[in-house]
This record gives C-alpha cells, sequence and structure tokens, in this order.
C-alpha cells in the first residue's frame, strides 16, 4: 500500500480547496480497501470519490482513502433487461455513456453527475426526472469497523430524496465498492418531461428520440446552466430543495405568484432551493472570494482563493436570509467535513 504524507486535497474536490491531509492512500480494489481499513493509521478516515459533494472547513486531521475501484461488465442479462456491475471509482458520467453505447436505458437523464459510482447511492443521486433508486439493483459494501462484505438490496438503502442510509442510520459505516443497475435492453422508458429536455430535444431537430439523443440533450442543457467545476469551484447545488407543507406553499403562493412549486403528495410541496435564494438577492452577488453563481443561484462557487470556512460562512448567511424572509431553513446538500 502506497501512503503519501502531509498531501494537499485541491485537486481532489471541486471547489479547489487546498486543505492538507495528513494520510492519503488510494485503492483500486475491494481487497486493498479491507487491508486499508484493517490499519490503525486509517481509522476514521475519510472515504473520498471524486469530491464534488464535500466541503472541507478546514485542513484535515484525519486521514484519506481515496476510492478507485475500477471495471463496468454485464453480470446477468435477459432480453428484456441487464444487471450492470460498476466499480465503485469508475467515474459516474463513464458509466452512462458505457450504457449508450451498450443501448442500456435508464441512467441517461443522469449524464454529466460528476463525482464516481460509488458516492452515487449516498445521495440518491437524481436529476431531470430520474434517480439512482429507479434503476438500482444492490451494491456492495465493506463494513468499516468488521471488514466484511454486505450486500444492500434497494429496501436495506432507505432511499428518499437526495437521501438514503448511508447519510443516516449507517452514515460512515460502510464503504461501496461495487454498484450494481438494472437497466433496460429493450422498450426503454424515456423521460422527457422534466427541465426542458423535450424543447431542447426540438432545438436538435430530434423527432424520435433514443436513450443517446436523451444524453446529448441533457449533457447541451447541463453545460449551459452549470459552471464547469475545473474553471469555477463549486459543488452543484448546494442545499436541498425544501419539502414544505401544502399548506405553507399555498399561503407563500399567494403572496408571491410567480413562485415555483412542485407536489410531492397531498400534504408536501417541494419549492426550488433556488427561486428562494433568488428572492433574497444573493444570485450572482459576489462577496469576497464566494458568491452564489450568477445562472444558478443554488450553486455556491469559490471565485479562486476562498476557503472552506468562508464558503461556509456564506452558506449559513444565505441559509439565515431564507430563513428571515420565508421562515424555512434551507439543508445543504453538500457533505460538510471537518
Ligand atoms: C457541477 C456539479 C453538478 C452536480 N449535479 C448533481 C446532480 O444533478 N444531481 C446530484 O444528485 N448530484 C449532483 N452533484 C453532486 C455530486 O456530483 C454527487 O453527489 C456525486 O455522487 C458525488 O460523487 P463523488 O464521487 O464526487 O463523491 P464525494 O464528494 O467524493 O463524496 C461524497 C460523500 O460520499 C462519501 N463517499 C464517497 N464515495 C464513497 C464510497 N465508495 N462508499 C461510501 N461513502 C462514499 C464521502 O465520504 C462523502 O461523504 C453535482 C456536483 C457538481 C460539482
Amino acid at each position: 500500500m502506497e501512503v503519501k504524507n502531509q498531501i494537499s486535497l485541491a485537486e481532489f474536490n471541486t471547489f479547489g480547496l487546498a486543505v492538507d491531509a495528513p494520510l492519503f492512500t488510494e485503492v483500486t480494489s475491494s481487497l486493498a480497501l479491507q487491508e486499508v481499513l484493517k490499519d490503525p493509521r486509517f481509522e476514521n478516515a475519510l472515504i473520498l470519490g471524486g469530491g464534488s459533494n464535500v466541503l472541507l472547513l478546514q485542513h484535515l486531521s484525519r486521514p484519506v482513502i481515496k476510492i478507485s475501484i475500477p471495471g463496468i461488465r454485464i453480470v446477468e442479462e435477459n432480453d428484456q433487461a441487464a444487471i450492470v456491475s460498476a466499480g465503485a471509482g469508475v467515474v459516474w458520467h463513464d458509466l452512462v455513456m458505457w450504457s449508450i453505447v451498450n443501448n442500456l436505458g435508464g441512467i441517461e437523464n443522469l449524464s454529466l453527475i460528476p463525482g464516481l459510482v460509488g458516492a452515487a447511492p449516498i445521495q440518491n443521486i437524481g436529476a431531470y426526472g430520474v434517480e439512482l433508486s429507479d434503476v438500482f439493483y444492490n451494491a456492495i459494501a465493506i463494513g468499516r469497523k468488521t471488514g466484511d462484505s454486505k450486500i444492500f438490496k434497494a429496501e436495506d438503502c432507505a432511499f428518499g430524496y437526495r437521501d438514503s442510509v448511508f447519510k443516516n442510520e449507517l452514515k460512515d459505516e460502510y464503504v461501496i465498492t461495487t454498484l450494481r443497475l438494472s437497466l433496460t435492453k429493450s422498450n426503454h422508458k424515456l423521460h422527457l418531461e422534466y427541465g426542458g429536455i423535450s424543447q431542447t430535444l426540438d432545438e436538435m431537430g430530434v423527432i424520435a428520440p433514443t436513450i443517446d439523443d436523451v444524453a446529448r440533450a441533457v449533457i447541451r442543457i447541463r453545460s449551459a446552466k452549470l459552471p464547469d467545476p475545473t474553471k469555477l469551484g463549486n459543488a452543484g447545488s448546494f442545499f436541498k430543495n425544501p419539502i414544505v407543507l401544502k399548506s405553507k406553499a399555498t399561503q407563500m403562493a399567494e403572496e408571491f405568484p410567480s413562485m415555483p412549486a412542485y407536489t410531492i403528495d397531498k400534504n408536501f410541496t417541494k419549492i426550488p432551493a433556488g427561486w428562494l435564494i433568488e428572492q433574497t438577492g444573493f444570485k450572482g452577488k459576489v462577496f469576497g472570494n464566494v458568491g452564489m453563481h450568477k445562472n444558478q443561484a443554488l450553486v455556491l462557487v469559490n471565485y479562486g482563493a476562498a476557503t472552506g470556512t468562508e464558503l461556509w460562512e456564506h452558506a449559513q448567511r444565505v441559509m439565515a436570509a431564507v430563513l428571515s424572509k420565508f421562515d424555512i431553513e434551507l439543508e445543504p446538500e453538500v457533505n460538510l467535513i471537518n
């Protein structure tokens, strides 16, 4: 096992924060991971994928294990569906592109989400009307205390909106090594109704869309809308979209008739956090090294030399403003790492 001392994590997090870790190692197999987990120096380590959903608040006092387990293959199939297995270190978007090339449907709407496969179940990644849980078959994970491997079926994962058991009861208990997805081989069910996909397909001149067309439309929309973390440090949506009581949403809609809102069920409504932030005047406003992006108010941006503390202080400023104006508490989607 190669262990590095006192390493900068600047290139391992999409905020580009130059935070140091005292020890760092990279694992490329489950066996290697089991070995590292037994090593007392790596007790309490931060498990890192692509670093696209973490805010590193300060220099770490704990070690880092970077997950780089490779490999994509079909493990089972019939005429209609295939079970695809991917190593936790595979780049998520590479898995999406591999599935398109192999005419396997189900994750095309999740094109261009940064990060690695192993982190996808942690917050049940989602975009454009599809969530990982829609195609999840199972995941293999190693218990951090026992070193034993366990298979998690969908019902074990308590998937919710940007949420799973791995963010709650089992937080920091397991490291995911393999993800298996159930993808369609024929009669792909396309989801075109969200975020302007249909309109973009029209603009692209596509009449009878394939999964490849949908992926291309999503890539086009995302590239135009979201800042590229290699150019401007960010972690995508910093906050979750709050879910409020329907009565509260109705009352707000009377005061703000242009407010967008999405019915969850008969009791709850989801309100876009980006809209709430926009109403507080933070969209595009720069505070020193930080700010909420000019095109997408939900994206907290490092304009170059920000520290984790500065970013978090700004997030709290935004949260306080939304609370004061709307009496709604925003919850960070990004994992805060001490
Ligand atoms: C520009 C941009 C756009 C984004 N758009 C979306 C979007 O549309 N939808 C969406 O859902 N997300 C989005 N995200 C967030 C992010 O891409 C996802 O959350 C992604 O799954 C994070 O993967 P990662 O490998 O970078 O995870 P990391 O940031 O490395 O880790 C995230 C968390 O998971 C834990 N973790 C990582 N790997 C493992 C593992 N193998 N086992 C156990 N725990 C692990 C880490 O300890 C950490 O707590 C976006 C981010 C950016 C920068």
